[in-house]
């Protein structure tokens, strides 16, 4: 990619604008045809290519950019998007997989499948751990068949004095995981 002219550059993150289909991926190469039209190579989130003509798509986000509207819980700061071989050098199936990340804080969080939509917030190493302790406790409940999950849902909602709507254990913070983990080993 030499050419400056053109309208995106690798490691741009790019949605595409036409047909009956939505597409989002990072601009890996681009190349320029015998007739001199340039053509892009976009790579998804599974890491499969596809080349576009430009004017199919949009500059989503240049990654890498503070340009998220996430934003750290912890700081407040907006949240970088990565890609997840910053995260996971060791896991080549979450490369291509896209983050929030807020570094000063060590806090991240996933995307949906093939977007740049967070799963939920951003998390620190102490409050993911938090989280996987919460769910051995809450789902050992409902897996040894005495609740159905919903009805487990509804019961620890109601322990925890909130919405059945709003209790999810992924979007919880550390002090209600701990309470999660006390209330269900009580049962
Ligand atoms: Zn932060």
């Amino acid at each position: 990619m030499n050419n400056l002219s053109l309208p995106f550059v690798c490691g741009d993150i790019v949605a595409k604008t036409t047909g009956d289909y939505t597409f989002e991926g990072v601009v890996v190469a681009a190349f320029n045809k015998k007739s001199g039209a340039v053509r892009y190579v976009v790579e998804d989130g599974r890491g499969l290519l596809f080349i576009f003509n430009p004017t199919s798509l949009v500059l989503k986000q240049i990654i890498g950019e503070n340009m998220s509207k996430v934003t750290c819980p912890y700081c407040n700061e907006p949240a970088k998007l990565i890609t997840g071989d910053k995260l996971y050098p060791h896991r080549r199936d979450l490369y291509h997989k896209f983050f929030y990340q807020c570094a000063p804080c060590k806090a991240y969080v996933g995307c949906h499948p093939d977007s740049t939509k967070p799963l939920g917030r951003l998390a620190t190493a102490e409050l993911r751990k938090a989280k996987q302790e919460a769910h051995v406790a809450f789902d050992s409940i409902w897996r040894h068949g005495d609740l159905p999950r919903w009805e487990a849902y509804k019961w620890l909602a109601k322990e925890l004095n909130i919405p059945a709507d709003t209790c999810h254990i992924g979007q919880f913070d550390t002090s209600q995981c701990r309470r999660v983990i006390e209330i269900c080993n009580r049962r």
